[in-house]
């Protein structure tokens, strides 16, 4: 199994100082520490040997689990695995995966809405990404503008600014 915690933090309800360091540093939410510690909980009863979470998007109604495995293992049979997530959560669970082609990422993180184009712009003090919208998808956007942006940046640890066009 793979998760953003290792396993002796996955096992507890403490962090090590090396997990706890990533919290600080904001490369590690409280949510995935959470959910890590779940699907560990889970691993046994549901077959989660070789699931992988790698990042966790919240996006206020609706979590999206970010995995660089095939997304039916953390689906489960019939939605067993993702339903017994979000009643823990309380909230809506998407399982979504993550590629190296960030365009296909960031579709499926901001569905409905579609993305018009996403470019890299270089900075002298390091990068951002404009991702493009066209102004008729506002109202398909699965949060508002501020939390997504927020949400984007934390996936791509980068800056991250929406456009509509
Ligand atoms: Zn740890």
């Amino acid at each position: 199994m793979n998760l953003p915690i290792c396993e002796l933090c996955a096992k507890s309800n403490t962090l090590c100082s090396g997990c706890d360091e990533k919290v600080k540093k904001g490369k590690l939410s409280k949510l995935e520490v959470k959910l890590s510690r779940l699907l560990y909980k889970l691993k046994n009863k549901y077959n989660l040997e070789h699931a992988d979470l790698t990042k966790v998007i919240d996006l206020d109604r609706v979590v999206i689990i970010l995995t660089k495995k095939d997304v039916g293992l953390l689906i489960g049979k019939e939605g067993k695995v993702v339903s017994e997530i979000s009643q823990e959560l309380g909230k809506k669970v998407r399982i979504a995966e993550i590629s190296g082609d960030i365009k296909k990422t960031l579709s499926d993180v901001v569905a409905p809405a579609k993305i018009l184009g996403i470019n890299k712009l270089y900075k002298k003090d390091g990068s951002i990404y404009k991702v493009r919208f066209s102004k008729r998808e506002i109202t398909q956007l699965p949060v508002d503008i501020n939390t997504l942006e927020k949400a984007l940046k934390y996936l791509l640890d980068s800056d991250v600014m929406i456009v509509f066009e």
